[in-house]
């Protein structure tokens, strides 16, 4: 392990700067206090502000040389509303909403970076410094775009990074291509005709329809796509009727759809309305199906990627980065700016709970539980991951 001495010197500051957001979570574009914190700290270190960008967004920007290269380091600010089970002093303040994903971490990470780089500028070039809001699916980085992150900031690369559970603490992963999922979400109406339930015969019974789409859907899944292409179709919710002896009016189902490309997920979304609305027909029934792109597949650049591989690297060894790390199925707006512009989504393992001292939650600690404690351990590792990556970016002449 090489860390960046000054950072893990200033290692202490940054935990109680983690500890802070922690214990004031704010859900997607109410980031308000958050980026107040953010702005303070990048202003009290003479880093020109700039704010608004996404609702809460925040913008730093640190110049050094002549050199028109510039890059894009990205956190994310936003919490979830859930009630957190932990009782330790930075527990949650505010109850029904949590940073039980480690946005808190990601944040502080990036402000131990631009510290470290306000002060010593072994660089030549831009370093832009985005905090994004609503990553938890109010596509915050989207937003930021829409405002015109890249085009005020015009910038050659981006990168973002997320602590994982389940990786050893203080190892790194990334992959080329594909490494999150397309997110989506699918909402069907099966139209039959209600009656009693002692005369089918006089009925349209709609459940029996969505059972067999749902059967249909599956065979999508198992029978249409490749079998080498990745796709999940999970049905989350059934709903339907209201009573033992009445065949409903109506049943309805919604779910996700998870794929790797968009071409798996054109044909998922095509195949889906065809199969629902042929089995209808077979049946008597009509649907109404609408379906929701809402986050793309995260898809990392291969260039970039070998690139950011040699700076976790120079941080924690060669052993420690696993090239070769399991994609998840979970979804990521980082997605949109990695369309948008060449760059590199990392892994930062954040390890199995070991970390976790008097006050946590009997739960795993996984995203998304409401045991899950971030690991400060990890602060000065992504904070150094951060630095190597813009020296290395942006090397001075
Ligand atoms: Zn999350
Ligand atoms: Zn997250």
């Amino acid at each position: 392990m090489r860390l960046v001495e000054p950072i893990l010197a200033f290692q202490a500051e940054l935990e109680t700067i983690r500890r802070d957001i922690h214990a004031h979570p704010e859900l997607c574009y109410q980031e308000q206090r958050t980026a107040d914190v953010v702005a303070a700290r990048l202003q009290e270190w003479g880093i020109e502000v700039v704010r608004g960008l996404g609702v809460t967004g925040v913008v730093g920007i640190i110049k050094n040389g002549s050199s028109s290269r510039a890059i894009g380091l990205r956190a994310d600010m936003d919490a979830l509303p859930m009630q957190e089970l932990n009782t330790f002093e930075h527990a949650s303040r505010h109850a029904g909403k949590m940073h039980a994903c480690g946005h808190d971490g990601h944040t502080t990470m990036l402000l131990g970076a631009a510290h470290y780089l306000s002060r010593n500028r072994n660089f030549d070039g831009t370093v832009y410094l985005i905090f994004q809001p609503a990553e938890e699916g109010g596509a915050g980085a989207r937003r930021m775009m829409q405002d015109g992150l890249f085009d005020k900031f015009p910038m050659d690369a981006v990168y973002g990074l997320h602590n994982w559970p389940g990786l050893p603490a203080g190892t790194f992963g990334a992959i080329p291509g594909p490494m999150m999922a397309s997110s989506n979400e699918f909402h069907l109406v099966v139209k039959g005709k209600g009656g009693h339930a002692a005369q089918p015969h006089r009925s349209v019974d709609p459940v029996m329809v969505a059972v067999q789409i749902a059967q249909g859907w599956q065979t999508i899944v198992s029978r249409e796509k490749n079998p080498l292409d990745t796709a999940v179709l999970s049905i989350t919710q059934i709903h339907a009727g209201s009573a033992t002896n009445v065949i409903p009016d109506d049943a309805v189902m919604v779910g996700t759809v998870r794929t790797f490309s968009t071409e798996v997920l054109d044909l998922l979304e095509r195949r889906m309305q065809e199969t629902a609305a042929g089995i209808a027909s077979a049946f008597n029934a009509s649907v109404d199906f609408s379906f929701k792109r809402n986050y793309p597949p995260l898809v990392n650049h291969p260039e970039k990627t070998a690139f950011a591989v040699e700076a976790m690297r120079a941080v924690v060894g060669f052993d420690k980065v696993d090239t070769n790390v399991e994609p998840s199925m979970g979804a990521e707006d980082f997605a949109f700016m990695l369309q948008a512009k060449p760059g590199c989504y990392v892994f930062l393992g954040n390890g199995d709970g070991e970390h976790r001292a008097h006050g946590h939650g009997l739960g795993p600690c996984q995203l998304h539980n409401g045991s899950y404690d971030f690991n400060d351990q990890l602060l000065p590792i992504g904070a150094s991951y951060w630095v190597r990556l813009v020296e290395m970016s942006l090397p001075p002449a």
